[in-house]
């Protein structure tokens, strides 16, 4: 490649006039002679005369397409500056345009960025500066591009400096812009001073790899070129990605990845006529190769914020290697490499391009306005504030960092941003030091400070659209979040309420809550009590099993079946499966089968049978799973009744041992023996029986009814274990 400085300004002239025919190339040329008489003897401290610098700006402006002016304000950036020459010198030569950009650039070059500034000021002044004139900053930026590639030059100290202020300032400004080769480079360059190791590393790796890399792109390029002449498709140009090293350095650190399994190492371009065609060659290309999933991104339908619009897509390649491909239409193409600057380059030629670009660059259009009302930074900070954006707004937090939001975004939806605690515990806010109603719109330039309260506790408020509190989906998103973890930690307090009541009332007081998830395979007690809560597993199917359960234990096994040795011995229900011995067994939580009903048995995957009523309606659902039903039948003597303890406390009443066995008779259930103490000193009476209780239902609708007579306090089971009192 042939260098600037032999290139020359008629290499300059040459480029300018391949895009722009009417280019005043007599009126380039001056502007280069002045600049030359201005900088004289003047040297750059890597050695090279001053006027190479201006020349390389003048050329990375060319390649942005830029019109003459730009490209002559370019030559002229450093004169005012660093010459004798005056900028109403530059004015009476170039005229106002001209004279206009070249002091942007002079009045940009002295803001100081980064370090002593925050953020926020430093991003306020380059909105200013695009404000004047969206040129400036792009004079400003090949001012930069020319200065980062001779950075080498300077001393450590400054080298990392400038390139911080690079990472942080110009390429996030080149990306805004869409400028995506300015950007990289930007980019790439910082990054070699910022963290020198890794990128010697990545480049090393890059070069390595090169050989290998340019042969597989060849491959994939020769086999994609005859797919796509079969489908007739119109090729602008399909061509191997110069690599990025910062994305690959950003990927390799984001996702945890090795170099190897950056998919976008090897990546190629197809630039082609029309959108259809586009998707036409992502089919050809999903049909050549297999995709890596997650790896494919629809630029098109969703372009990203900076106008971007492409198809992404990994593939696995010839020879099983990963291959990036990109997929877009010339327009596209140029859009992604100029940015912005395409709006220059459509100008002159194309109303209808120009159109299209005036509608999409809505935003950057009205910060370009404001120019009109600017004095000072004040009165340009008033001015955003009384403007509206299409998509975002940018305020600031009380230290001064930036806050990109959606246009609509409120105080809540700026807190969520920030932190979801913050979130949470938002009461109030103020803007600009001002109170505000939750529901205030944030607008641009808006400092806004959040009130909190010590416990965050949203409100159901927030969720309602109509009272417009919330605009933004991830701030949406935690507050349902947030309510749904509540209504869990309510579940849970229920269940362990109604789960108390119920052992409590089956005497089984003293249960180990782990022990107890375990048996009803729930993963933790929270789990156990929240399904109780929601009530997804029915007290009365948790008394039925604990019951069974128990009776098993203290019933010796008429005969015992060998043990299945693959499946955890099952706590023994009162069924038993044809052909199949002792396997892992549990009742169906849907329908909650009982002793005498008919029953049916579903083998589950890892979880051995679970016992379903045959009308239950689960199974009906089951259709195409018929083969995985199973005959079962009640243990014999399932049905036969088993003594069981009953303690009622009661203020004491005439009747009232009459009345509990009515309700006992009422059940078919026989009272083998009843005592009853009566309490001198405060009447209360505890009345204790000793019922054939047939099934753990029976017992649970005896002691239902027993509550429910007048007088009656409780009415428990009593257990060995558990009658303490
Ligand atoms: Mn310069």
């Amino acid at each position: 490649m042939m260098t600037v400085e032999a290139l020359g300004i008629h290499g300059l002239v040459a480029q300018i006039q391949a895009y722009n025919p009417k280019s005043d190339a007599a009126r380039i040329q001056r502007a280069y002679e002045l600049a030359v008489t201005a900088h004289g003897e003047q040297m750059r401290s890597t050695g090279h005369p001053y006027i190479t610098h201006c020349l390389t700006v003048a050329f990375i402006l060319g390649d942005l397409h830029m019109d003459d002016d730009t490209i002559a304000a370019g030559l002229l950036h450093d004169v005012p500056e660093d010459t004798s020459i005056s900028l109403d010198t530059i004015r009476a030569q170039f005229g106002d345009d001209v004279a206009r950009l070249v002091d942007g650039v002079t009045k940009l070059s002295k803001l100081r960025f980064g370090m002593e500034q925050t953020e926020a000021e430093s991003l306020r002044k380059m909105f200013m500066a695009m404000a004047e004139e969206i040129r400036v900053v792009l004079i400003k930026l090949a001012d930069r591009l020319h200065n980062m590639r001779t950075l080498y030059a300077l001393a450590p100290e400054k080298q990392r400096r400038i390139a911080r202020e690079t990472m942080e300032i110009f390429a996030p400004l080149a990306n805004r812009l869409g400028i995506y080769n300015v950007r990289r480079e930007l980019e790439d360059l910082a990054l070699k001073y910022l963290d020198p190791p890794k990128y010697t590393e990545i480049e090393t790796l890059l070069a390595e790899d090169k050989d290998d890399s340019q042969a597989f792109i060849t491959q994939a390029i020769t086999i994609l070129r005859e797919e796509l002449a079969k489908e007739n498709v119109v090729l602008h140009e399909i061509s191997g990605r110069p690599k990025h090293i910062y994305s690959i350095y950003t990927k390799m650190r984001r996702k945890a990845r090795d170099f190897s399994q950056i998919y976008d190492l090897r990546a190629i371009r197809v630039i082609v006529d029309s959108v259809r065609d586009c998707y036409v060659v992502l089919g050809i290309v999903h049909s050549l190769w297999t995709p890596i999933p997650n790896e494919f991104d629809d630029y098109i339908a969703k372009p990203k914020e900076n106008l971007y619009q492409s198809l992404h897509t990994a593939v696995i390649g010839p020879a099983g290697k990963p291959l990036e491909v990109q997929i877009r239409t010339l327009e596209m193409h140029q859009l992604a490499e100029f940015g912005i600057a395409a709006h220059w380059l459509y100008k002159e030629s194309d109303s209808k391009h120009d159109a299209a670009f005036e509608h999409k660059i809505n935003w950057l259009r009205q910060m370009m306005d404001w120019r009109k009302d600017i004095v000072d930074a004040g009165v340009f900070v008033d001015s955003i504030k009384t403007d509206e954006f299409q998509d975002q707004v940018y305020v600031f937090t009380p230290k001064g960092a930036i806050i990109e939001l959606a246009t609509g975004a409120t105080p809540i939806d700026f807190a969520y941003h920030i932190h979801t605690e913050i979130g949470h515990r938002c009461r109030g806010a103020k803007v600009n030091g001002r109170i505000v109603p939750l529901d205030y719109h944030l607008r641009t330039g808006d400092r806004v400070e959040i009130l909190t309260a010590k416990k965050g506790n949203p409100s159901r408020d927030w969720l309602n659209p109509g009272l417009g509190l919330v605009h933004t989906a991830r701030a949406k998103q935690k507050i349902r979040q947030w309510f749904k973890g509540q209504a869990r930690a309510e579940a849970i307090a229920d269940g362990r309420e109604l789960l108390d009541k119920e052992l409590h009332r089956l005497g089984f007081d003293q249960r180990n809550l782990d022990e107890l998830a375990k048996f009803f395979n729930y993963k933790s007690a929270d789990d156990l009590l929240e399904a109780i809560g929601h009530a997804d597993l029915s007290i009365s199917t948790l008394s039925v099993k604990l019951l069974e359960a128990e009776r098993a234990k203290t019933e010796p096994p008429v005969e015992t079946p060998p043990p299945t040795p693959v499946l955890p011995k099952a706590p023994e229900t009162a069924v038993t499966i044809e052909g199949i011995g002792d396997v892992l067994q549990r009742l169906a939580r849907c329908c909650n089968p009982l002793p005498g009903d008919d029953v049916v048995g579903f083998i589950t995957r890892g979880r051995g049978v679970t016992i379903h009523r045959r009308d239950c309606r689960n199974l009906l659902d089951m259709d195409d799973e018929k083969e995985r039903l199973i005959a079962i039948d009640w243990k014999k003597g399932a049905e036969k009744a088993y003594p069981v303890l009953v303690r009622v406390e009661a203020f004491d009443r005439s009747g009232l041992v009459h009345d509990i066995s009515g309700i006992v008779a009422t059940e078919k259930v026989n009272m083998m023996s009843a005592s009853a103490v009566v309490s001198r000193k405060d009447r209360i009476a505890i009345i204790t029986a000793t019922l054939e209780i047939a099934s753990a239902d029976q017992l649970t609708r005896i002691l239902n009814k027993i509550d429910r007579l007048p007088n009656v306090i409780e009415a428990r089971r009593v257990t060995n274990s558990g009658d303490g009192n």
